[in-house]
């Protein structure tokens, strides 16, 4: 493999899965691993497991020069002090410096950043918002997630906590939520809330999200009907969160991700009737509400993306499969 002028790794430290990309600063994909973590074995075994996977990255770059290692996790990051700070999915990382330890081990700086915040970069860098210099990423999964770039930086809020957008009031009074909140906007638009709604409208007691949508396209008369009708709800709390987030940010671009996507067609025009009617800005404005198109490598690219922020990218042109 041709030696790169520079490159980075990117990490992606989830609960059950550890990857790890090399890219180099004109995007190209220089190398990749994907393997399980390894919770189990203890955090000093994930540590040398992703320590060893950028070395061999590394490794097979030879020659270039490694900027900087990226890692997206999902939790809350104390930036300053490069921890992570309660996540359900790694708790036995939680308040630990992993940062100044794998900066140790590797000798090369590292940059700690939240999953959803790592996506929305991701996605800024080479995937649906290549154009833009601000956007907004909802991630729709058992939670709602998200990120906002500002001016092509990551804004992280006072306290990392910024991009919160499960927890946005879309109905007051409506589904209590674990965050001590009601109406929360991930009771009533994420996969858990379809499952939900999919057990009130007595279409079985624990159909997941996958299974209402094959209801709402295959099926036929009545289960078909509610089916639909769980998707249109959830497209009209999603349209109601958006339509604030249009009208606080005026970003030319929001976008969606996660395992709820394939449902757009079912969700998208109720949501969209949602933010023309409460957004002023959206009605007057170029905004854009798409699909997000990386998947979920999203945050592996935007974590190898934080190392090369502050060097000056050369042109790319990756083509990426839309999904
Ligand atoms: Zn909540």
């Amino acid at each position: 493999m041709p030696s790169p002028r520079k490159y980075s790794v990117g990490v992606d430290l989830g609960g059950t899965n550890l990857r790890a990309v090399a890219v180099s600063d004109d995007a190209r994909v220089l190398g990749k691993i994907s393997g399980d973590t390894n919770l189990s074995a203890g955090r000093d075994a994930v540590i040398k497991d992703m320590v060893n996977a950028i070395r061999k990255l590394d490794d097979a770059c030879g020659g270039g020069d490694l900027a900087g290692v990226g890692v997206a996790v999902p939790g809350f990051i104390d930036m300053k002090r490069g921890f992570i700070v309660g996540s359900n999915n790694l708790p036995q990382f939680d308040r630990f410096p992993i940062r100044d330890e794998m900066n140790r081990l590797l000798g090369k700086p590292v940059i700690l950043e939240n999953d959803a915040n790592a996506a929305a970069m991701g996605e800024r860098w080479l995937g649906a918002g290549r154009e833009v210099d601000d956007l907004v990423l909802l991630t729709l999964g058992t939670g709602i997630g998200g990120g906002v770039i500002l001016n092509g930086k990551i804004f992280h809020g006072s306290i990392g906590m910024a991009g919160e957008f499960g927890h946005m009031t879309v109905y007051p009074g409506g589904n209590p939520c674990g965050c001590g909140n009601e109406g929360c906007l991930e009771k009533h638009a994420s996969a858990t809330a379809i499952t939900a709604m999919a057990r009130l409208m007595q279409l079985g007691e624990s159909v997941p999200a996958r299974e209402v949508f094959r209801i709402a396209t295959e099926e036929t008369g009545d289960r078909q009907w509610r089916a639909i009708r769980i998707f249109e709800k959830m497209g009209e709390a999603l349209g109601i969160a958006i339509a604030n987030l249009v009208n606080v940010f005026n970003a030319p671009l929001y976008l969606l991700s996660g395992g709820p996507l394939p449902a757009w067609d079912l969700f998208a025009p109720a949501m969209l009737d949602e933010v023309k009617r409460r957004s002023f800005t959206f009605r007057n404005s170029k905004t854009r509400i798409e699909r997000a198109v990386l998947g979920n490598e999203a945050g592996l690219f935007g974590a190898a993306y934080l190392p090369l922020a502050g060097h000056t990218l050369l042109p790319h042109h990756l083509e990426i499969e839309e999904n």
